[in-house]
């Protein structure tokens, strides 16, 4: 199979790291500003950054409109602290993005910098279903999921909250895995991308 095409969202954030780690799981990477560059994606990565700050960015362009639409078609979308509040159906204090475009679609109802402020970030090994080794996490005045929905699955926890969850091809995380050198959260996404649910007509029959 040919390697994923997966773009990662650059109006702000931790965008480079991103890019980086999808290439080091042999993923095709280009950054999106615009709706036009979702064309023939897999998976689009939201970063971490300031949610306000994207939302604000993206507004002119509608390019989270776009961002959905291009979900419904198909495409597996992951975000990472900023880009989960992004993805969230639901923002407990949504005042600051009031008036701005989300993504949506993950049944989650998040909390910004839910862990406190920036002098509050830390670190943690976190067990996650399907790694084999606890994966290192970093948290930034991340968000805290405060509910998830029945279709949501509870990949990590971390402190009795979900920090790392997964509902289709949707890819949700407090933290920020593009910062530390462990790519297996960056691979599973790939692998959710590759794995797609776009029609497969030319496939032989009874593959
Ligand atoms: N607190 C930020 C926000 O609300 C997210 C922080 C992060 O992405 N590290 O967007």
């Amino acid at each position: 199979m040919s390697a994923p095409q997966l773009g990662v969202l650059a109006l702000q954030g931790a965008v480079a790291e991103h890019v980086r780690a999808l290439r080091d799981c042999g993923a095709q990477v280009r950054t999106v500003r615009r709706p036009a560059e979702l064309a023939g994606l897999d998976g689009l990565v939201v970063p971490g950054g300031e949610s306000t700050t994207m939302a604000r960015l993206a507004d002119p362009v509608g390019l989270f409109p776009a961002v959905c639409a291009a979900h419904e078609d198909g495409m597996a979308v992951f975000g990472t602290c900023a880009g989960l509040i992004l993805l969230a159906e639901d923002v407990a204090d949504a005042a600051a993005l009031t008036g701005y475009d989300r993504i949506g679609g993950l049944d989650v109802t998040v909390r910004r910098n839910g862990y406190g402020s920036q002098l509050d970030s830390f670190s943690a090994a976190l067990p996650v279903t399907g790694l084999r080794e606890p994966l290192p996490a970093v948290f930034i005045r991340a968000p805290v999921i405060e509910r998830a929905g029945v279709d949501v699955e509870v990949l990590a926890e971390h402190r009795g909250a979900p920090v790392a969850v997964r509902q289709g091809r949707l890819l949700g995380a407090s933290f920020h895995p593009e910062l530390t050198a462990d790519r297996r959260l960056h691979g599973l996404f790939a692998e959710i991308a590759e794995a797609g649910d776009r029609p497969r007509a030319m496939e032989p029959a009874g593959a």
